[in-house]
């Protein structure tokens, strides 16, 4: 059994992998945690995921509870994962990292802990996505320099980033099997006189609404024909089971950096 620890109990995706740990075979949640502050510290978690009392009680400091788990879920807001990788590298707990919008110097801080333990970082855990990532990279390098690629992304109105940590990554496959560097490629959204498309600009448009889980599509296209590359995801599950699957791999891994293609065999 893979003793699993899951901060931001409480959040969407907290809930959501609360339940995914419980029904996969060789896991167990040991440990479950929420903001210090948050008055569902010391509510049961499994109540709080609505699947029944599981005598996993919240709690407000990781450090009282390193000792309970084998590997930790993190799926809350840069500066508390941040937080929470440097405390996992100090004990040599393994880190499945799903929260997304790190600034640079925060990224600088991930690298250096996936030095000291292993740490799976995905943009995007569901495996449709997964894929999608190895099928835009064959799109791009077939389709190549002859097409203008845009990329459409849409979530609830709950998310405060922008665009999606997944549209960054899709947009990270293409730019990199074109040998264009995303920085400086990259256009958010456009307004007003913008002039003519440049070729090898990559297009990004977001949209927030409603109770949208996730949709991101990917447009190569040329005079006459388009390729569209679209996935969309009607529930968090499918990136609950895939955290879930990452956490059970990667107990057994070195220190380093890996991603869900490892987990999935893809690289
Ligand atoms: P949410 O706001 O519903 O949940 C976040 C939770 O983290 C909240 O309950 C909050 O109280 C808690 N939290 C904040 N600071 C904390 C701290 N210091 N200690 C413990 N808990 C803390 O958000 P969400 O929709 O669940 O998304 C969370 C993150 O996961 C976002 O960055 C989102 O973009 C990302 N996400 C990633 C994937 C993926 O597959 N990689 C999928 C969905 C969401």
């Amino acid at each position: 059994m893979i003793r699993i620890a899951v901060t931001g109990a409480a959040g969407r995706m907290g809930k959501t992998l609360i339940e995914a740990i419980a029904s996969h075979p060789d896991t167990e949640l040991t440990a479950a945690l929420e903001r210090p502050d948050s008055s569902l510290v010391g509510a049961d978690a499994g109540e709080l995921a609505g699947i029944g009392r599981n005598g996993v009680t919240v709690a407000g400091d990781l450090a009282a509870v390193i000792d309970d788990f084998d590997v930790l879920i993190d799926f809350t807001i840069p500066a508390a994962s941040v937080a929470n990788a440097g405390l996992c590298a100090e004990h040599g707990k393994k880190l499945v990292l799903g929260t997304t919008g790190f600034n640079d110097e925060q990224k600088a801080v991930i690298a250096a802990v996936t030095e000291r333990t292993a740490v799976c970082q995905a943009s995007n855990f569901s495996t449709g996505v997964n894929l999608c990532f190895k099928l835009l990279d064959m799109a791009a390098r077939v389709l190549g320099d002859d097409v203008d690629i845009e990329i459409y992304e849409a979530h609830h109105r709950h998310k405060i980033d922008a665009p999606s940590g997944t549209a960054l990554s899709m947009g990270e496959v293409v730019a990199n099997a074109l040998g264009r560097d995303l920085q400086q490629v990259a256009v958010y959204g456009r307004e007003g006189q913008t002039g003519a498309r440049q070729r090898d600009t990559i297009g990004f448009a977001t949209v927030r609404a409603g109770d949208i889980v996730g949709d991101h599509t990917v447009m190569f296209a040329a005079d006459g024909e388009r390729v569209e590359i679209t996935h969309k995801a009607s529930s968090r599950m499918s990136f609950a089971r895939g955290a879930v699957r990452a956490a059970h791999w990667l107990a057994t891994r070195p220190p380093g950096r890996y991603d869900m293609q490892d987990v999935l065999g893809l690289h």
